[in-house]
């Protein structure tokens, strides 16, 4: 059976915990579509070409150290606006969509673009200001010492990018189900998905 859920929204909305914990429950497997464009833009500060870049990945560059910092999820953005790269990485995702046994796939243009016909499909929001204080807590925790102010500045920036460019914007597809997590906790916005979800899977599973 393949069984696809495309899970879109803007950073720092919960859509990663959200699908990594869905994966589990359901025994799907998870691909972070981010990584693809973190890991290209990874490349792209050593000096590489974007394109060439996003031709040539593997699934090793996708386990780079670095990918999570904020340089490089600006850096993200910025690739991800660039045609070629996007074209370059759609055959890797919609493979990764049709393995047997169920996916989920995270991103931006998962349920608009890559996975139009996905059996669920979900936009996860939230506010900037709790995105931003969620990226802010976490980096925190990790050592990382930039403020508050500089948080936001980064989710707004990348935001208006990833909802701006031309190719793949950022949006909800037609059919999506939004989800605020503003004011919801992890549990309760997993509790609401989880329904969703049973509610569209097969009888037989
Ligand atoms: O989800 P994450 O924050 O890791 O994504 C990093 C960047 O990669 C996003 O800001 C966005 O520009 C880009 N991206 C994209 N399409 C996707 C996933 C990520 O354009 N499907």
């Amino acid at each position: 059976m393949t069984f696809t859920i495309a899970i879109d929204g803007p950073a720092a909305a919960g859509k990663g915990t959200i699908s990594k914990a869905i994966a589990a429950r359901f025994g799907f497997d998870h691909l972070d579509t981010g990584l693809l464009y973190r890991a290209v833009a990874a490349l792209v500060l050593n000096g590489a070409d974007p394109v060439a870049a996003a031709s040539t990945l593997t699934p090793d560059h996708l386990e780079a150290g670095n990918l999570r910092s904020a340089e490089v999820a600006q850096m993200a953005s910025k690739v991800a606006a660039i045609a070629g790269v996007r074209r370059a990485l759609v055959a890797f995702q919609r493979e990764f969509a049709a393995r047997p046994g169920g996916a989920v796939l995270d991103g931006r243009d998962i349920g608009t673009v890559i996975c139009p016909g996905a059996d669920v499909k979900l936009f996860v929001t939230a506010s900037a200001d709790v995105r931003a204080r969620r990226r802010y807590e976490e980096q925190a925790a990790q050592g990382a010492t930039d403020s508050y102010e500089t948080v936001l500045a980064d989710v707004r920036a990348r935001d208006e990018r990833d909802m701006n460019r031309a190719d793949a914007p950022l949006k909800p597809a037609g059919d999506a189900i939004l989800v605020d997590t503003s004011d919801l906790s992890i549990d309760e916005a997993l509790e609401q998905v989880t329904r969703l979800v049973r509610d569209r899977l097969p009888r037989d599973r």
